[in-house]
């Protein structure tokens, strides 16, 4: 099976202006040019405010940074009459590489269902930017034990119209909703059984190629202090990571042991 590049993914949430966030990029290349960082080894990336990606696209691009970066949300929508909504061209235009499609917390607070998501993909594929889809499911569904085939459910109902290919260009990170910004992280054994049932099931609907390139992420109370066991579980090829990404040097920690 092919080597999957393992991603460190920080996504900011409504925090840092485009000032902070700027400030923190050029924090953080230099922690990991000075301990000596393998970019090569692991891809860092992220994920600030619309209003602060100009901004770090100019830092990156001026000091040729190997920091990747894209965007939170993203309109279905290519242009128009959308007040406040912000078109996959336009991210594309500053550079974004990926989108972060159906966290749960637009789930939640933003009517953001399956079909929206699947519009979202879409319209992100068609840029060439890659979508990271997030799923995972609530304490509910945990306690009546039905988690995998929920979070299973979850990305075949987002994937199931896409070609190969585009399934391909796909990263899925797997954030138990329980685990999100509550400290309470999965374990790795849980982290790697829901990695490897959606694995599998990318492997029934796309075959292996898909299956063996998609990157599944973990998602859910990462720091610096539970990184390592969890990295250490064959499925989960990174980490979507909140709370524990808006600490400079907590970040540069899990870059360096990922
Ligand atoms: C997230 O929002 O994607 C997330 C995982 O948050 P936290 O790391 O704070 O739990």
């Amino acid at each position: 099976p092919m080597q999957r590049v393992p991603m460190v993914a920080g996504n900011w949430k409504m925090n840092f202006d485009h000032r902070e966030a700027t400030a923190f990029v050029q924090k953080l290349a230099w922690n990991l040019k000075n301990r000596k960082f393998r970019y090569d080894r692991c891809e860092v990336a992220l994920f600030p405010s619309f209003t602060s990606l100009r901004s770090v696209q100019v830092l990156v691009q001026s000091d040729r940074l190997r920091i990747h970066y894209g965007a939170q949300n993203v309109s279905v929508t290519s242009q128009g009459a959308f007040t406040g909504d912000v078109s996959a061209d336009m991210l594309a235009a500053l550079g974004c590489e990926y989108v972060i499609v159906g966290h749960s917390e637009r789930r939640k607070y933003h009517p953001e269902d399956d079909a929206n998501i699947v519009d979202q993909v879409r319209a992100v594929l068609a840029d060439d930017m890659v979508p990271i889809l997030c799923v995972g499911e609530s304490f509910e569904e945990r306690r009546q034990g039905i988690e995998l085939d929920f979070a299973v459910g979850q990305v075949h109902d987002v994937t199931r119209d896409l070609s190969d290919e585009e399934a391909s260009r796909m990263i899925v990170a797997y954030e138990p909703v329980w685990a999100i910004g509550t400290g309470m992280v999965a374990t790795p054994q849980s982290a790697q059984d829901a990695a490897h049932a959606i694995r599998e099931s990318l492997r029934k609907q796309f075959g292996d190629q898909v299956a063996d390139t998609v990157r599944v992420l973990y998602g859910g109370s990462v720091t610096s202090k539970n990184a390592v066991e969890l990295i250490g579980e064959p499925d989960v090829d990174g980490f979507l990571i909140g709370g524990a990404a808006l600490d400079v040097n907590e970040l540069t920690h899990i870059c360096m042991q990922t």
